[in-house]
């Protein structure tokens, strides 16, 4: 029988080790329904999300919120929106209770005073033109201006098909800015023309962000593995979607068997009652679903099935490395 240890030498095996005690449990939270942009293609204002739930004002109930998720096992929350740092208090709550890591479009600086070593996963949509195309701003000279050099900051690339033979630039950018990247693709719920993905441009984007990572190995947070994962849909001999997302909030998972899943997940809506179904969307295709963590969190939950081959098993911890680093559960 194949075993962990038989496949890996004692380098790898210690990787292995170091990712094997975090036993990751994370939620995502909807911290407002407002945002200081409106993107296209933004999921949550695309599906009505904003409007899904009426937004808790009083603080302490975030905070008594707070605690039971603690007391549920929850040891990692995923700050989202509408615009998190909109609401520094709750953000703070969060910050003061749990390990968190805040989405934001950077437009509005955590105050590191306050959140000093609180993960900040800066979304970035492309070059100059294409945000302001999509985001109606160029955020980054605004948001690599607030997070210049911050060790506890990155840059969540969106790329779009537009992007294919410009990411060389973007990635300079961010590394002269000090700053690291992890790359994701565009899914594009309001189906802005030229920014759905053809298979040709898949595959063109895939070697072009593996290019990436071996240009820019101490700024590009990333395997290349998940990158085959993300541009064909497929892990092993399976294809994501419906029936294999990891992501989907658990106490509304109606899927009988199950597939392997990320333990007591769920989404939740800003009045802290509403759920919603899963990481992303409820009104997305799960056919189209690009979405980065849902892909990365699949492979993780499916560490049994890498336990086949030296390879897939190494392909298995960079991506799971990759998850750890990204949420500071491992250094850079
Ligand atoms: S900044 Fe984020 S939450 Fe706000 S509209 Fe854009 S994608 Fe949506
Ligand atoms: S839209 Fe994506 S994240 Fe949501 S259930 Fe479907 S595949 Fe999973």
């Amino acid at each position: 029988m194949k075993t962990v240890s038989s496949l890996l030498d004692s380098e790898w095996y210690k990787r292995y080790k170091a990712i094997s005690k975090l036993n990751i449990r994370s939620s995502i939270y909807d911290v407002t329904n407002r945002c200081n942009l409106r993107c296209k293609g933004c999921f949550f204002f695309s599906s009505g999300e904003d409007r899904a739930a009426q937004e808790e004002m009083d603080l302490s109930r975030w905070e008594r919120f707070i605690d039971r998720e603690k007391a549920r096992g929850v040891n990692l929350a995923i700050l989202i929106g509408g615009e998190p740092t909109l609401c520094m208090d709750r953000v703070a709550a969060f910050y003061d209770r749990l390990p968190s890591f805040c989405a934001t479009n950077g437009l509005i600086k955590v105050p590191r005073e306050r959140l000093p070593d609180m993960m900040v996963g800066i979304s970035l949509w492309g070059d100059e033109e294409d945000e302001k195309l999509l985001r109606g701003k160029d955020t980054f000279s605004v948001s690599s201006r607030n997070y210049e050099g911050d060790p506890h900051a990155y840059y969540l690339y969106t790329i779009t098909p537009r992007q294919m033979g410009k990411t060389e630039r973007i990635v300079r950018r961010i590394r002269d800015a000090g700053l690291k990247v992890h790359m994701q693709l565009l899914s594009n719920d309001e189906g802005v023309d030229a920014f759905s993905w053809q298979p040709s441009q898949l595959r063109d984007i895939r070697a072009e962000m593996d290019g990436m990572l071996e240009m820019f190995p101490d700024t590009v947070i990333s395997s290349k593995y998940y990158h085959r994962i993300i541009t064909t849909g497929k892990m092993l001999d399976r294809t994501f979607g419906w029936n294999e997302c990891p992501s989907v909030t658990q106490p509304l998972d109606p899927r009988d068997p199950k597939p392997k899943h990320l333990i007591g997940f769920i989404r939740w809506a800003c009045d802290l009652k509403t759920m919603h179904r899963c990481c992303t969307s409820a009104t997305r295709d799960c056919a189209t679903c690009k979405d980065g963590a849902a892909h990365m969190s699949w492979v993780m939950v499916n560490k049994r099935a890498h336990i086949r081959s030296e390879q897939d098993l190494k392909n298995w911890i960079e991506v799971y490395e990759m998850f750890a680093k990204l949420y500071q559960f491992l250094p850079w």
